[in-house]
């Protein structure tokens, strides 16, 4: 069984085949998926989604390049949803300095307010971080010491692997690992242990290696799962079974999910 850490499904170009990608994902005993929602339009086309399908379950932040445009006409929304309850997790959340779509005090300026609502709707947050880690670092020391993180489609050295495990956070892997040039990310994998690692695809972006340039769907998740087991030396049904049961625990998704 898999559990998909990270899937934008109701992003405008997945959402018009989300029903055929879900039924290939089940197909690929795929167990759950955390269906990321970065604006008001796919938050609520999640919502939708998530009452069809017990088994998909939503996340929402407006993400770090988008906060300069976007982040007051979004905040609300994802307040309120967490605050009923609708939401596992807060984010994608962070800092992305390799793009800087939006200017770095703003992207800071939100992060620490999206801290604040993890915390005060008890919910875990899911980080996006790129050429960032000290300043994430710093921030969250600050803001969020101590509480659950998941790194996701985590890319740093691992040094920063190593700052975010003495955190206690988490570290989700992508299909980035299956890429030919990815050792140092292979190596990553061989040094986290298992019981701190997820796996995600980040659908419809990253498509693994034997994809590469497609749209990414979470039925293509074995094969992350596959590249995580060979930097290990342990069998993909492990990887599968132990990775689920951290992101069913970090997303306290009901029992039954685990169960069937
Ligand atoms: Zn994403």
């Amino acid at each position: 069984m898999f559990i998909d850490s990270h899937a934008h499904l109701t992003v405008p170009s997945v959402v018009d085949h989300v029903e055929e990608i879900l039924q290939r994902a089940q197909q690929k005993n795929v167990k759950a998926i955390v269906n990321i929602c970065i604006d008001p339009s796919s938050l609520e086309k999640g919502i939708h989604l998530a009452e069809r399908h017990n088994w998909i379950f939503n996340a929402a932040a407006t993400t770090p390049h988008d906060v300069e445009k976007e982040g007051e006409l979004f905040f609300p929304t994802v307040e309120k949803n967490a605050h009923e309850g609708k939401l596992m997790a807060i984010g994608e959340t962070g800092l992305d300095y390799h793009y800087q779509h939006s200017p770095i005090f703003s992207q800071k300026a939100y992060l620490i307010r999206y801290f604040a609502l993890a915390v005060a709707a008890k919910l875990p947050i899911i980080f996006h971080c790129r050429d960032a880690f000290k300043d994430l670092f710093e921030l969250s020391d600050h803001h969020y010491q101590g509480r659950p993180a998941v790194l996701h489609c985590f890319t740093g050295t691992l040094e920063e692997a190593k700052e975010c495990l003495e955190r206690g956070w988490i570290i989700s892997l992508s299909g980035i690992i299956t890429f030919k040039k990815s050792a140092l990310l292979r190596e990553i994998a061989a040094y986290v242990p298992l019981d701190r690692l997820f796996i995600e695809t980040d659908t419809p972006y990253l498509a693994p290696q034997s994809r590469r340039g497609k749209s990414n769907e979470p039925s293509y998740i074995d094969e992350t799962a596959r590249a995580i087991a060979e930097a290990k030396g342990i069998s993909i049904e492990e990887v599968a079974r132990v990775t689920a049961k951290n992101a069913s625990q970090f997303f306290s998704f009901p029992k039954r999910i685990l169960s069937v």
